[in-house]
């Protein structure tokens, strides 16, 4: 595996390249929801590059960029270890230099659940991802279901900006508690580890009584809520059931995403079930 800090190094490496380059976009701190995406990307791909980078644009100022965990040792070795061949590792100033001004705004579904929770933390997120896709320029991108409305914007900008890029998705990877696995997880003490085991435990029951027919999803949000009351330090910040394909909330139906966004103590989590 080579590592690459700079983006004209890297562009010489690999522009040249005619085989399908597989891109896999992180933040560090890998843990086995990464290893999944990594692995669904060396089964198609030819070329494995992989980004770590700490993207200062999508935390908000009161948020948590300085103590996100950052374990470097380890995810050198993970990435080797899952055959990446370039690691992409830019320093902030290499994507955005002095003088940075242009970004990529999803004002309509970038605004809504972790939109409103987060300000301007998808505009973060589609900047880089935007730059990542024309510095890199792979056939297909790959990005994790647990983030379920970066998932969609992701898609909506690659259709809206006709980026030339396949974006595949990769499903949530879950520790043996159901809880999915998350870089942050890493700030849960034990007993939060516990707790925060019945926020996918929820998310089951709502999926079992929509499966066994539950069409009203105020209903179902209801049920995920009742569910948790029992834990002490937990908050609710959002819950809501939305549509797939626009990412616009929908009231009942066959077909919906239930999205979730809860505070254990002062960590944030999210995650989402999907019923289809
Ligand atoms: P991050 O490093 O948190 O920015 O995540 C990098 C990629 O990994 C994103 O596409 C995430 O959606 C994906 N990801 C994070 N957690 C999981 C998980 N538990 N299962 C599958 N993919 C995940």
């Amino acid at each position: 595996m080579e590592i690459l800090r700079n983006i004209k190094e890297l562009k010489n490496k690999i522009g040249l390249n005619k085989n399908s380059i597989g891109l896999i976009p992180t933040m560090g701190a890998l843990h086995k929801g990464h290893l999944s995406l990594l692995e669904n990307a060396r089964k198609e791909n030819e070329i494995l590059v992989a980004s770590l980078f700490v993207n200062p644009k999508q935390f908000g100022p009161n948020e948590d960029f300085e103590e996100y965990p950052r374990d470097f040792k380890k995810d050198l070795s993970f990435f080797s270890d899952s055959k990446v061949d370039y690691l992409f590792l830019p320093d902030d100033s290499e994507i955005y230099p002095d003088g940075f001004s242009t970004y990529v705004n999803n004002n309509l579904e970038g605004r809504n659940f972790e939109g409103e929770f987060r300000n301007n933390h998808f505009d973060g997120v589609l900047t880089v991802v935007a730059k990542l896709i024309n510095i890199i320029n792979p056939k297909r991108i790959y990005f994790g279901e647990k983030d379920a409305q970066q998932l969609f914007l992701v898609k909506k900008m690659i259709s809206d900006l006709n980026f030339n890029v396949l974006l595949r998705s990769v499903k949530t990877v879950r520790e043996s508690n159901g809880l999915a696995c998350s870089s942050r997880n890493s700030y849960l003490s034990s007993n939060e580890t516990n707790d925060a085991a019945n926020i996918y435990k929820s998310l089951c029951v709502v999926s079992d009584s929509w499966k066994n027919g539950e069409e009203n999803f105020s209903v179902l949000k209801e049920k995920f809520i009742t569910n948790l009351e029992h834990i002490k330090n937990i908050k609710i910040q959002y819950v809501e059931t939305v549509d797939p394909d626009t990412f616009n909330t929908v009231e009942r139906g066959r077909k919906a995403i239930l999205i979730v966004a809860v505070l254990l103590g002062d960590i944030r989590l999210i995650d989402n079930i999907i019923l289809d």
